[in-house]
């Protein structure tokens, strides 16, 4: 049996309480180890790391807004490409949108955002195409 230490954290004003896991940390997984039998095993909550809070939406948006501003000077004429999780995108285009008009008004150029669901809620990449 796997024992989990326990690191779970309250959510903050930058931290919302983790929807995958109810912000209890862990996740129940079933495993399907023989055809008639199955383990029902807590699994370590990936989305949050087994801390049962993640970083909210609107962080996650100004993190991309304040990282896009260190590399805004080295651009270059380029085009930027942003590639966030579906999550985020959505944020972007929804009740977050007002930052991508920042970004986009600040760089005086487009910006592509790209959903990509193999990235962690909290991880993005900004990349000139
Ligand atoms: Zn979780």
């Amino acid at each position: 049996m796997t024992q989990f230490v326990s690191q779970r954290a309250e959510p903050t004003a930058s931290t919302i309480r983790c929807p995958s896991c109810s912000g209890r940390g862990t996740v129940n997984a079933l495993t399907n180890f023989d055809p008639h039998a199955r383990r029902n095993e807590r699994a370590h909550c990936i989305p949050c790391a087994g801390t049962g809070v993640i970083k909210s939406s609107a962080t996650i948006c100004y993190e991309i807004l304040s990282e896009v501003k260190k590399v805004a000077p080295d651009l270059n004429g380029h085009r930027l490409l942003l590639r966030v999780n579906p999550d985020i995108a959505r944020a972007l285009k929804e009740e977050e949108s007002a930052v991508l008009k920042d970004l986009r008004q600040s760089l005086g150029r487009d910006v592509t955002v790209k959903a990509d669901e193999h990235l962690h809620h909290e991880q993005f990449d900004v990349m000139a195409v």
